[in-house]
Parts: C-alpha cells; structure tokens; sequence
C-alpha cells in the first residue's frame, strides 16, 4: 500500500509498504480521509519530542473498517469509525490515577511509535475505535481528533453559559474552538489573527463579527476583558501576551503547541491580585466520545472547515500549502 513515510526530520517520501496486520485485539482501518496538522509539521521537523523515527504519520483520520483481529467483538468490516489516536500504558503512576493522557509512557498511532494515517491503511485496537453516523463524511470524521482536543481544552476551561471568549489564532483549531464556544452558550466570540484571509473566513463563512489583528482591534467588545482566553497560535510570545486580554477571575487556557523550553513571562501580581487562572490541555482525555456526538449534533461545520483535498502522492504539495497557512483544514484521502 502508499504511504508517507518519514525517515527522519526533514526526510519525506511517499512510498509502498506492506498493509498493516490485524492482530488480536486490533481492526484495520481503511482511510476515508486524514488531516494534516501543526503537530504533523512539527514531526516533519524533527520538533515533536516523543515522535520515534521512522514514522508513518497521520492521527486525525476516518474510515472504513476492513478486517478485525482475533478478540475484536465491537467491529467488523465495513463499519465507518473515527480513531483515537492516543495510547497510554495502563500502568505507570498517571495511568494508575485515571489521567492517561499524562501517561509517562505516552504515545500515539501517527505520532509517536505507532504507524498513523496518511497510508491507505492503519492498524488501531478496538478500544480506540469509535462508530460514526451514516451521515458523517469520513473528511468530518477525520475533524473528531481535533474537535476532542477542543473538547478536553473545554473540560479543562470549564465554562459557564453566557460568558465570553476571546480565540488566538483563527486557524483551524481557533475556528473549532470558536465554534465550541459559540455551541457552550457564549455570549460573545471575537477571534485575532495576522492573517487577514484567515479572520474574513471567519467572518463571512463562520459567522463570527469580532475579529481583528490584535487585541486592541476587538477591546471595545469587552472593555474590562474576556471570561476565557484561548491561545490557539503556539507562538509563546502570543501565550504571554494573551494575559493582557483576560478579565479579573478569567481563564487564560494555553490549547496551542509551543516549543518546547521557551518562557512566557506574567506579571505574578496581575496573576495574584485578578485571581487570574492559566491552564494547559493535553491532547485528548475522555473528550473523544463526546467530539463524535457534537460534530454529529452540529456544533461544528465541518464541510466548511475542510478546504482542500489531496491524493497521497501530493503529500508534499499538501504540506505546503498548510505551511503557507492557505485554506482551513487540510486533508489527504489515501485512497483517492
Ligand atoms: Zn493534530
Ligand atoms: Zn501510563
């Protein structure tokens, strides 16, 4: 079968390698459609920790089941399901409390040592499996990933109805949790961004009015500051700006990827006297089942967040368009 392989940072093909096995416990997965994403950018790079090389990338994917392994009783061939992507040891000390998405053995299918989606098939155990509606395209299925990382930063957030967010970043991830916010009850979203096509999409294709290149472009909305603040860019120097747009007792939740061992400054006081919260978000915890059922409600579009299409054999094109930040979701169909 195709698949992208990268042999270490910087060094990418696409080429055949033999189908992955079902093995007990595990169902192949025929690939509807995989995303491609910032982490998968920062793996091409050679700038994603736990990544082992070589690697098969690609975790955000949908599809349609082709063979089971021994043991498998919840799936069977011609299932249309969505993985979950994130693996945990079941028995390091986080493990053990119930927080495996902090698991000290972390890994993940497309990310860390498990062959992942842009390939025309992929192995997943059936625990990581989940059915999706008739009704979901596999290019909506492969958004499930991201909208549960949106779902576990909401988790985290822990919002009340009517308050309001200010997103960093109007990206695809900035767009999914701007549409969570809006789906939670906000009472206002207002989005920043450079990149001006980027805040006219989400003006004129997501409905979202308050947009502007900088925090001083949207103030007057909320002139004493935002209940929650999601900083959806990855760029430290924008998660310590951030802080200046939170209101007394708001949130400030850190969603985007940083790189690793730079530092955001805070003014310890402002912190101490607001009452100020900052939080992390870690990927996906219990937020995979819950992103199936909104996605499936509406709270997403999803035909509308995925603007571009590739064959497998352009990965490379595909990546440089996401590269460029052209588009909104980019995606590969492996399987044409
Ligand atoms: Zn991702
Ligand atoms: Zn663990």
């Amino acid at each position: 079968m195709r698949a992208v392989i990268i042999e270490r940072p910087g060094e990418v093909r696409v080429d055949d390698v033999p189908e992955p096995e079902a093995t007990p416990g595990s169902v192949v997965v025929k690939v509807g459609a995989c995303g491609i994403c910032g982490t998968d950018i920062h793996i091409l790079d050679g700038e994603f920790p736990p990544t082992t090389y070589p690697i098969i990338p690609g975790h955000e994917f949908g599809g349609e089941v082709v063979a089971v392994g021994e043991g498998v009783t919840q799936f069977k061939p011609g299932d249309r399901v969505a993985v979950n992507p994130s693996l945990q040891c079941n028995h390091c000390y986080f493990c053990q409390r119930g927080q495996g998405n902090l698991c000290e053995n972390w890994n993940a299918i497309g990310v860390g040592r498990e062959p992942g989606g842009f390939a025309e098939c992929v192995a997943a155990p059936q625990g990581n499996v989940y059915a999706i509606p008739d009704s979901m395209s596999f290019a909506e299925a492969a958004l499930i990933e991201p909208i549960s990382c949106v779902v576990r930063g909401f988790h985290r957030l822990s919002p009340q109805v009517g308050e309001t967010y200010l997103i960093y970043g109007a990206g695809p991830m900035g767009l999914l949790n701007a549409q969570l916010a809006r789906y939670n009850g906000a009472s206002l979203v207002a989005l920043i961004d450079i990149n001006e096509s980027r805040l006219e999409r989400a003006r004129n294709e997501f409905g979202f009015d308050v947009v502007g290149t900088s925090f001083a472009a949207v103030r007057s909305h909320a002139p004493r500051g935002f209940d929650n603040v999601i900083e959806a860019t990855g760029v430290t120097k924008v998660a310590e700006m951030a802080i200046e747009a939170v209101i007394r007792r708001g949130k400030l939740l850190l969603f985007g990827v940083c790189p690793p061992g730079e530092t955001a400054a805070y003014d310890a006081f402002k912190i101490y006297n607001e009452e100020i919260t900052i939080l992390g978000t870690m990927a996906v915890h219990n937020s995979f089942g819950p992103a199936v059922s909104v996605l499936a409600a509406g709270a997403v579009d999803g035909k509308r967040m995925v603007t571009h299409t590739f064959p497998i054999d352009d990965f490379a094109e595909a990546v440089a368009l996401v590269r460029r930040g052209g588009g909104m979701k980019v995606q590969i169909a492996p399987n044409g």
